[in-house]
């Protein structure tokens, strides 16, 4: 009899463990420490909650999602598993009651922030008790060199001196190896036994697409793919959170903004929201999200380019954690590459280095004319893993041109006018100048007098605009940091001189949809008779989580609804059969979904 499967169908009422899950479970559940890296909704949660359980004592979580612990805390309450936190957030008096508990040996997970580790006195309280475990949670929070670095992290290496004989593991979704390594040495798990999970999020449907009005292609995706959905937008400026969260709303989607010049209230209230209700869109600068897990969120969109790969891959792993299908949507466009180069060239020499290689990992994601997961899944260290046939490149494959003479065109205009003239112009200029315009900016400056000029009538407009941003996304171009001017760099040398080919990708004209896969909520497939269930389950549900305070999600994730309205069981010895549905929620809302089920 194996107790971790017992666990995983008895409290959590799931049949299976998802990949990966079952040899880190029995690893520490064994007394070993491990280093685990998984994806985003690849089922983190169980591998150190299954061995909490499991073993004696309690499991000590390290969490730096102070907001999120109360929602951990219910989910586990209601799966009947006994669970407190210790956090800032609280009073004296609550702090002192979860003390006791945890000393009466009365939980079998304590939640805990970071910096209270730091604490003499949690240490001392700590020491008092029996540990199953210490988990550590966004494990990646402890590199200096990623992008959510926090100091009370370092600390987390002396867990190993003050208890010697208890398993640790750090969990995170995000790590190159090299953030990998990094982690390990910090946390002194370079003994641990490390295990890298797939990275792969097959219900992800990736799309990048060309920026030409940004409202309004989100306004269209939304409408088209995600009517009524739960989802995020990010972008970079509070200010542009604010506007684009006022314009959903003026066209009737629900949507609030969440950034970092808001009062705390106000966000924990968005997030709470967000979290509590269905179909509410966050419109968030970077600060929205980690470790959110909302298993509905639908679709991810970037309005803006991220600053890395790991960036994306994190912000866009929010989407889908139930498995259903979701969206990754971004628009991408010149600016973001004129802007993002210049940001790239602030701060002192190794940050800058680290800056420009994140931003070319990210342009290369953009221009790709190959499969954007396979792409990603090589950044990860796994390489090889073929065209997926669920992002826009697998679906609608964009061309790749020979882009060498307008690229000679462009660059030697800026040569020309720096030789010549000695000045520096923006890309608008050097694309009317190629195309012959005789602007008043032209006239002004004599640039018609230029030999190269006009001599780019062959692409349109927007078709220079296209080749300018992927020369600055292939460093053949450079931008100047304060007048975003264009300028030469060693490489360009090379392709007026006729040493190097450029290969471009020619922007599809209308943007690629997923084909196949079902796209929303409503559409994914639910025979007809079970939609109007189904609705029926979730007015139940919603009502259950407005009572209880709680998300709905706590009370019966959308899959496990979806599985009962389906099978329609009759009784409760059947509903117990759908995954999701344990040993105590199925005593606690058996009875109330079969009476939901038989109202038809
Ligand atoms: P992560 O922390 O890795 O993002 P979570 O632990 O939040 O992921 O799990 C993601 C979702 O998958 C949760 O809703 C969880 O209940 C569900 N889940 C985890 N393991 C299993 C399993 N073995 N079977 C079914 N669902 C699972
Ligand atoms: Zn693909």
């Amino acid at each position: 009899m194996n107790t971790a499967t017992e666990v995983l169908h008895r409290v959590f009422g799931y049949d299976t463990f998802r990949p990966g899950q079952q040899e880190i479970i029995e690893h520490v559940a064994g007394g070993g420490d491990a280093l685990v890296l998984m994806p985003t909704g690849g089922g983190k949660s169980l591998c150190y909650q299954i061995p909490a359980l499991v073993r004696p004592g309690v499991g000590v979580v390290i969490s730096p999602l102070i907001a999120l612990m109360q929602d951990q805390v219910d989910a586990l309450t209601a799966l009947g598993v006994r669970a407190g936190f210790l956090n800032s957030t609280q009073d004296l008096d609550q702090r002192q009651l979860v003390e006791a508990e945890f000393l009466a040996g009365e939980l079998d997970l304590l939640y805990l922030a970071p910096e209270r580790l730091r604490l003499e006195s949690t240490v001392r309280l700590l020491k008092k008790g029996d540990i199953a475990l210490f988990a550590i949670d966004e494990a990646h929070c402890v590199s200096q060199w990623g992008h959510d670095f926090r100091p009370d992290y370092l600390a987390l290496s002396e867990l190993r001196a003050h208890w010697p004989e208890v398993p640790r593991i750090a969990l995170t979704a995000t790590a190159t190896p090299a953030t990998h390594a990094e982690i390990a040495e910090r946390l002194g798990l370079r003994e641990a036994r490390h295990f890298v999970a797939g990275f792969d999020r097959p219900n992800i449907h990736y799309r990048i697409t060309a920026k030409s009005e940004p409202k309004r292609q989100l306004l269209d995706f939304l409408r088209a793919e995600h009517p009524g959905d739960s989802g995020i937008v990010y972008c970079l400026s509070r200010s542009s959170a604010e506007k684009i969260a006022a314009f959903l709303v003026e066209n009737g989607i629900p949507a609030l903004p969440y950034h970092a010049g808001l009062d705390a209230r106000t966000r924990a209230h968005h997030q709470a929201r967000f979290l509590r209700e269905d179909g509410l869109v966050v419109v968030a600068t970077i600060a929205f999200g980690m470790g959110i897990d909302k298993p509905d969120v639908r679709f991810v969109a970037h309005l803006d380019l991220p600053k890395s790969v790991e960036g994306y891959y994190q912000e866009t792993g929010r989407a889908g954690r139930d498995g259903l299908p979701a969206t990754a949507w971004m628009a991408y466009g010149l600016q973001d590459v004129v802007q993002h180069r210049r940001m790239a060239l602030e701060g002192d020499e190794q940050h800058r280095r680290r800056q420009a290689l994140h931003l070319d990992a990210m342009l290369a994601l953009c221009e790709t004319v190959t499969c954007r997961r396979a792409m990603l899944l090589d950044y990860f260290g796994q390489p090889d893993s073929g065209p997926c046939g669920n992002c826009d490149t697998c679906q609608s494959p964009p061309e790749s041109w020979d882009g060498t003479v307008p690229a000679q065109k462009m660059l030697s205009t800026v040569l020309r006018l720096a030789r010549e003239r000695g000045q520096k112009f923006g890309v608008g200029q050097i694309v009317d100048i190629l195309l012959g315009k005789t602007t008043a900016k032209v006239l002004q400056h004599g640039h018609d007098s230029l030999t190269v000029f006009g001599v780019g009538t062959e692409l349109g407009n927007a078709e220079w605009h296209g080749v300018a941003r992927q020369l600055l996304a292939q460093g053949l171009l450079a931008v100047e940091p304060n007048y975003g001017a264009l300028v030469l760099t060693e490489a360009s040398a090379d392709v007026l001189r006729g040493h190097r080919e450029v290969r471009l990708r020619r922007d599809p004209r209308r943007a690629a949809k997923p084909a196949a896969t079902p796209k929303s909520r409503q559409a994914a497939e639910l025979p007809a008779e079970a939609a109007p269930v189904f609705e029926r389950l979730r007015a139940w549900r919603a009502a259950m989580a407005k009572e209880q305070g709680v998300p709905a999600y706590v009370i019966f994730h959308d899959a496990t609804l979806r599985e009962i309205a389906t099978l329609g069981p009759s009784s409760l010895e059947e509903l117990g059969t759908v995954s999701g549905v344990g040993e105590n929620k199925l005593a606690k809302y058996g009875e109330q979904v079969l009476a939901a089920l038989a109202e038809s």
